[in-house]
């Protein structure tokens, strides 16, 4: 039996999360009374709770946090006709107004009226019970599990940035930073044909999942070592300078280092979020004729994420390195936030384990 509680993390502010049981939301015509079942931690979450604040994001009264779920349909709103009671569905966390020209052009991620899940003002789903609009629920097959489901959302990351750097089949690929974002860019870019990908990082222990994933090289970024020793390396290691990278850090260093790295006529694709201002050689890259693309969470690519998972193709769940129950919330998000025990992707199960599968 579900639990009947609606238990709900809920950030009250900085370093404040507290776990409260809430009234079961009621539905519009439009949505389904989803009950959660797997949410995973995102760095964004931890942010939250650290910073209070991305950008000019932030958190003002209190918020739900929690955005990477999946849930199982128990209620349908009176004109949902895409789902039914008892489906699995991954939640596509960000639910667009469908009328703007960005929505229209199928940019919804662009959309000024984005609500999106646990990006203030409008509250995440990390509760047991939880309203969704129905068109951003994608029906699991049986053999998805739920975990994979809740990873449908920063695979979809990973599908929009290879997409944007227009990833084909050859390809060396750059990929900076090796945390999740930079693992499911590495899985999306050698679907999509990479011949070649480097990944780098400053831990030797996530390039090892890396390199598991299909990484054909990995580096371990030095201390002490100059820019230019570390592009010198990138290309002598792939033989060649990558036409495609994907900055997964977000760091100075990295946007920096990507830029540098790539081939005359390239590609550069920006994920990582750093400094609101950084310091970069573009009058360099401009003689080099790099493209210098940007990437705003995903917009149609959840299908592909899904299809990547169910076609076996997409070994997702080897991100996860811990799990917790709702009730453990706390220490969840300790885990993550200080990478203990070497943690990449942190999920926490909102109902009973035995039914996760
Ligand atoms: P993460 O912090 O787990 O991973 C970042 C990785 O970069 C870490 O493993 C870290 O060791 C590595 N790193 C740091 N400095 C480095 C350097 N100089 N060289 C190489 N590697 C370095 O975060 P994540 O969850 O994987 O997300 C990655 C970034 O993407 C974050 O900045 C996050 O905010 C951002 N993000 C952006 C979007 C988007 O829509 N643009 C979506 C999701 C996440
Ligand atoms: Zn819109």
């Amino acid at each position: 039996m579900a639990p009947n509680d609606n238990l709900t993390a809920v950030l009250y502010g900085i370093e404040d999360l507290r776990l409260e049981n809430k009234d079961i939301p009621s539905i519009k015509d439009d949505e389904v009374l989803l009950e959660m079942d797997c949410v995973g931690i995102c760095g964004s979450d931890i942010h939250y709770l650290v910073h209070g604040r991305i950008g000019d994001f932030v958190v003002k009264d209190k918020m739900i946090i929690g955005h990477e779920a999946s849930g199982i349909v128990q209620k349908l709103g009176k004109d949902v006709k895409n789902l039914k009671v008892g489906d699995r569905v991954a939640i596509e966390p960000g639910v667009s107004c469908r009328l703007c020209e960005f929505c229209k052009t199928g940019r919804y991620n662009l959309c000024p009226d984005m609500k999106f899940c646990a990006t203030p003002p409008y509250d995440g789903n990390l509760r047991r019970y939880y309203a969704h609009a129905a068109d951003f629920c994608f029906k699991l097959p049986d053999h998805v599990t739920m975990e994979e489901g809740a990873l449908l959302e920063p695979l979809s990351v990973g599908v929009h940035a290879c997409r944007k750097a227009n990833v084909q089949l050859g390809d060396s690929v750059l990929i900076l930073g090796a945390g999740p974002i930079g693992l499911v860019s590495l899985i999306c870019a050698k679907e999509m044909g990479a011949s070649k990908v480097i990944i780098t990082d400053l831990l030797q222990s996530r390039l090892d999942v890396a390199k598991e994933l299909g990484a054909d090289y990995t580096y371990v970024i030095p201390k002490d070592v100059t820019e230019d020793e570390l592009v010198k390396k990138i290309h002598e290691t792939l033989g060649n300078a990558p036409n495609k990278s994907i900055d997964c850090s977000g760091a100075e260093a990295t946007n920096r280092l990507g830029l540098q790295a790539t081939a005359c006529g390239g590609c550069f694709v920006i994920v990582g979020c750093g400094p609101p201002e950084v310091k970069l050689p573009l009058v360099a890259a401009m003689a080099r004729e790099i493209d210098i693309r940007g990437v705003f969470r995903y917009a149609n690519d959840y299908s592909a994420a899904l299809a990547l998972v169910s076609s076996g193709k997409a070994n997702v769940k080897r991100l996860i390195t811990h799990h917790f129950d709702l009730t453990e919330t706390l220490d969840a998000f300790d885990t993550s936030r200080y990478g203990k025990g070497g943690a990449i992707k942190v999920m926490i199960h909102c109902q009973p384990r035995n039914k996760n599968n």
